[in-house]
């Protein structure tokens, strides 16, 4: 059980009514907590390319003794005399992360983290660089690892930890480091967290296992992945779960905007760096139109592409008809198609009998969340032959001279392969911002030990902070219009059943 205890009043409150917090109810309760490292942390991932060239140096950081200007080494990273580069990295993500650092403006006087001590563990790109410093600026106390053994920009690390922030990660860790990481930000004598910001669940998984104690003072945990929030609730269905949770992932500001804007942005980029494809006429079938299916489908048409949808939901099938795209299935259009991208977070949707069947140069890729999507494993086998042509980028050959062209052996295509842009990781950001500010001063009570969605009131709030970038300007309710619909003028404004 957390001690909670009474936080006092600070400005930003989102939470003064009970009611509007709905738990999430249990979707998918099945993944395995027992798994080693988390798909998502071996996923290869280079949306923030770090521009810094590692390969100079084989030392691991963890035989390096470095220090800061001011003479710390609470901190590990690959070479901290990239500090200088990483913080123009930084400087450019805050050019487009604005709602946040309005946030960091807005709060920065009430300190509404003061006294947090969080330890987190997300991908550390420059982007995530502006939430942790806006976290400092809060009030809080930072100690942060990478969730994704290839994701750290590490001159952007080396920026942390030159700020003071005691970061522990590098680009290429090995799985022993990963852990190795993870357990320097929890166990430090002489400080001990009392939040938790995570991404993908391997954290809260690490201080369930070897530091359960410490949960006698985290007052609760905000997880942002699909998988980190399975593992939650998986957690809770079990009777485990000894504080309160956010369920970031599945606030409207993660999901309709991530999934859908981020992906309808990226899947262009991910496509043209890898292969050089031209869209206009090409034949494109995509697996799966929910959110990111529908990001995927739009910026495809729009380039004149030729898109057909597989849909096992008559719901999302309709609406893909409607929205003007051919519903097949894989196995009518498999020979005839140049591009195949699979968007359903499902496992074999792409089989080696599809794969066999592809026409020659056909490109093969996923946008879902892992490499299950795509059969890869089929196609190692001794009469393919696998070419790697560019970084990322394989030719399956098969024995009549056939080539499949795959990309990112079958993992998320965008982040593997593309940049993802900033301005919607801002709005994530500034949810997870928010959902911890949220958690750290509720009133004991507000929150038992369980997993919630964020509240309504929170996503407008974030939404409305980044309503200036676009200088839109919204309209207010009248007072009669407001008693007409039975609204607060100052929302929330639609129900949590409101699908958006
Ligand atoms: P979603 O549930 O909205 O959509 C998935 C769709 O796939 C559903 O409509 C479902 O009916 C359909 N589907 C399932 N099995 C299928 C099959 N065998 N054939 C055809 N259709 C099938 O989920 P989403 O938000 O679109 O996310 C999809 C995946 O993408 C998830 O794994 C998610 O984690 C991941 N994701 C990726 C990114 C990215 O940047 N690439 C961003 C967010 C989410």
């Amino acid at each position: 059980m957390a001690t909670v205890t009474k936080a006092p009043k600070k400005q930003i409150q989102f939470a003064d009514d009970m009611q509007e917090f709905s738990k999430f109810p249990t979707k998918t309760g099945r993944r395995s907590l027992s798994r080693s490292i988390s798909q998502s942390s071996t996923d290869s991932y280079s949306s923030a390319a770090s521009y810094t060239d590692s390969s100079d140096d084989e030392v691991s950081p963890r035989e390096k003794q470095q220090t800061n200007s001011k003479g710390s080494s609470n901190f590990c990273v690959k070479n901290i005399k990239q500090a200088e580069f990483g913080r123009r990295e930084i400087e450019i993500a805050e050019q487009d992360m604005s709602a946040l650092i309005s946030l960091r403006k807005r709060a920065q006087g009430e300190k509404p983290l003061a006294g947090a001590k969080i330890v987190g563990c997300t991908h550390i790109t420059a982007q995530t660089a502006v939430l942790i410093e806006t976290l400092c600026a809060l009030g809080a106390q930072c100690r942060w690892s990478a969730c994704n053994i290839y994701s750290t920009q590490n001159e952007v690390a080396a920026a942390l930890a030159e700020a003071g922030v005691a970061v522990f990660a590098w680009k290429g860790e090995s799985e022993d480091d990963f852990w190795w990481c993870i357990d320097r930000c929890v166990n430090m004598d002489g400080w001990q967290a009392n939040m938790i910001l995570d991404d993908g669940g391997d954290l809260t998984h690490w201080v369930y296992k070897k530091y359960p104690n410490v949960f006698k003072k985290i007052r609760g945990i905000v997880e942002e992945s699909v998988t980190g929030v399975h593992r939650l609730y998986q957690l809770s269905k079990a009777g485990k779960l000894c504080v309160p949770a956010m369920n970031v992932n599945d606030s409207v500001t993660k999901q309709k905007f991530d999934n859908l804007y981020c992906c309808r942005e990226s899947i262009l980029d991910g496509l043209k760096r890898t292969t050089d494809v031209m869209f206009g006429g090409k034949q494109v079938v995509v697996c799966g139109y929910g959110e990111v299916g529908k990001g995927c489908c739009a910026a495809l048409k729009a380039l004149g592409a030729i898109v057909n949808i597989t849909e096992i939901d008559p719901i999302c099938a309709l609406q893909a008809c409607m929205d003007g795209f051919r519903v097949v299935k894989l196995n009518e259009v498999i020979r005839q198609v140049d591009v195949v991208i699979t968007c359903t977070g499902n496992k074999n949707v792409v089989t080696r009998e599809h794969l066999d069947r592809m026409k020659n140069s056909c490109i093969v890729c996923n946008m879902g969340h892992s490499n299950t999507e795509i059969d890869v494993t089929s196609l190692r086998t001794p009469e393919l032959t696998w070419e790697r042509v560019r970084s990322q980028v394989d030719h399956v050959i098969w024995p009549d001279g056939k080539r499949v062209v795959l990309l990112a052996e079958g993992r998320l295509l965008n982040l593997s392969c593309s940049t993802v842009p900033t301005f919607v990781l801002s709005i994530t950001a500034t949810t997870q911002a928010l959902a911890l500010i949220e958690l750290y001063n509720a009133p004991e009570g507000r929150y038992k030990q369980d997993v919630y969605l964020l509240p309504k009131k929170m996503d407008e709030y974030v939404a409305s902070l980044h309503l200036p970038s676009f200088d839109a300007h919204l309209t207010e309710l009248t007072d009669d219009q407001a008693k007409y619909l039975g609204l607060n003028k100052n929302g929330p404004f639609k129900p949590n059943y409101y699908r958006y």
